[in-house]
């Protein structure tokens, strides 16, 4: 073994030559509000942008400087996030930069101009509708583009394409949702705010994992200053599950099975509110019949680790009446 000596170590670096000056750090304060900025990031203009990564809609201010984005902040005065943005809005730009970006429009491999490529686009499928009519052509927008895209693409298609079949992928994989939503609550959308994750005293996530999938959203959650109980009904222990008050690690499609449950116990201890269902509802009485209540929870299969003992046990503190805590783990 060799021996130890000052002169085995790996010699350090002590001075570095080629790191930026501390000018070139240099903040500043900036313009359009912005607080302080690098010194040489400076906008010259500022405009609104919604992130497109995940659907929470966090929205931010995109910096340009002579008409190219340089730099983003997240929008302080947006109700949705309140000037926080997670890793993937922080990084929207990036794909900017991407060198398999498509940049310039290609005619049979060639690089053409952005005139020529819209002339082509727009000979070519006027002539297949001329041919085949109006109905032989649609389009599918996406997410990923703002509203703003979205109404210029639909206005592009049907008015200057006569193109009369048109829709989004967005109405496509919410058509479930917002039929359901129509059906429980008469509205196309969620019938809550994003400040009620800050109020509520219990919050209950259905397959849900905001901690990685929403983080702004979950943010939310954690300034919630009423200590809330937080209900995860997941087959995964995710990390959202793993910040729950209870788990409740249902089968898969186990979730049905589970609030029917609950809606029998709630009807069973006459836990409800007779006067908001009379003038909010519709159907409570097939709904409460005890012919239908079995029949529908003997059509589901029970959630692994589900016993009916343990749904009689679901605390009504949390789910029902008030909010104090009852701890424990549903597993
Ligand atoms: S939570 Fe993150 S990914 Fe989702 S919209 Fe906000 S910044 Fe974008």
């Amino acid at each position: 073994m060799n021996e130890f000596s000052p002169r085995s170590l790996p010699r350090l670096t002590l001075r570095e030559w080629d790191g930026p000056l501390t000018d070139e750090l240099l903040r500043v304060p900036g313009p359009f509000g912005l607080g302080q900025l690098p010194a040489k990031q400076q906008p010259t203009s500022v405009t609104s942008s919604v992130c497109g990564y995940c659907s929470t809609g966090c929205n931010l201010k995109i910096h340009h400087r002579d008409g190219l984005p340089v730099n983003l902040t997240a929008d302080a005065d947006y109700p949705v996030n309140l000037g926080m943005a997670c890793p993937k809005g922080w990084e929207a730009l990036t794909p900017l930069a991407g060198p398999q970006r498509a940049t310039t429009p290609l005619l049979d491999g060639a690089p053409i101009s952005w005139e020529t490529a819209a002339n082509t686009f727009c000979s070519r499928m006027k002539a297949i509708i001329a041919e085949h009519g109006p109905e032989s052509v649609a389009f599918v927008s996406t997410g990923q583009i703002c509203t703003e895209e979205m109404a210029f693409l639909g206005a592009f298609a049907k008015f200057g394409m006569g193109i009369i079949h048109g829709d989004g992928n967005t109405r496509q994989c919410m058509a479930t949702a917002v039929t359901a939503y129509k059906q429980s609550f008469g509205f196309d959308a969620p019938p809550y705010t994003y400040a009620d994750l800050e109020e509520s005293d219990v919050l209950v996530f259905i397959g849900a994992n905001p901690c990685i999938a929403h983080p702004i959203m979950w943010q939310r959650v954690l300034k919630n200053r009423r200590d809330p109980d937080i209900v995860v009904i997941d087959p995964r222990f995710t990390e959202t599950a793993q910040a729950a008050t209870w788990h409740i690690p249902v089968a898969t499609k186990g979730d049905l099975a589970l609030l029917y449950g609950v809606a029998h116990v709630l009807l069973r201890e006459d836990w409800v509110d007779h006067s908001f269902v009379e003038a909010h509802t519709s159907g409570f009485d097939d709904f409460s019949r005890p012919s239908s209540r079995t029949s529908r929870q003997s059509r589901l299969k029970m959630p692994r680790g589900f016993q009916r003992r343990t749904l009689s046990d679901w605390p009504s503190s949390s789910v029902v009446a008030s909010a104090s805590r009852s701890g424990g783990r549903w597993e």
